[in-house]
């Protein structure tokens, strides 16, 4: 097999870096947070919710997401829930693609002149 020469693989790094920038989510559409699920008991003295376990309310939506070390939680409405939870997925979407051009970065940098 015939191997590489550095400019062909420096066009093909380039290409497949061009390629992971184009598919990042928006920036405009991230969160950093995480999606929590829960049940709870209600307000209302008497409700069976009270008694038993089985019986609690929900599903209630929410994130936590910290901040300077502390923690803070914020209620999530479920017309929102879908929303928010791709602003997370982006998040994480957002940082494997600087994670991926990085490995390429560093690869360009091996590449080429020796200089
Ligand atoms: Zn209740």
């Amino acid at each position: 097999m015939k191997k590489a020469s550095g400019s062909q693989e420096k066009v093909k790094l380039l290409k497949c870096r061009e390629k992971i920038v184009k598919h990042l989510p928006d920036l405009g559409k991230v969160l950093r947070a995480t999606f929590m699920k829960w049940y709870g008991e209600c307000g209302t003295k008497g409700c069976r919710c009270h008694k038993e376990p089985r019986y609690q309310h929900g599903p209630y939506y929410k994130v936590s997401y910290s901040k300077k070390g502390k923690v803070y939680n914020i209620y999530v409405p479920h017309s929102k829930k879908n929303e928010v939870k791709e602003w997370i997925n982006n998040y994480n979407r957002v940082w494997d693609g600087i994670e991926d051009v990085s490995e390429i970065n560093i690869k360009l940098i091996r590449s080429g002149d020796k200089r």
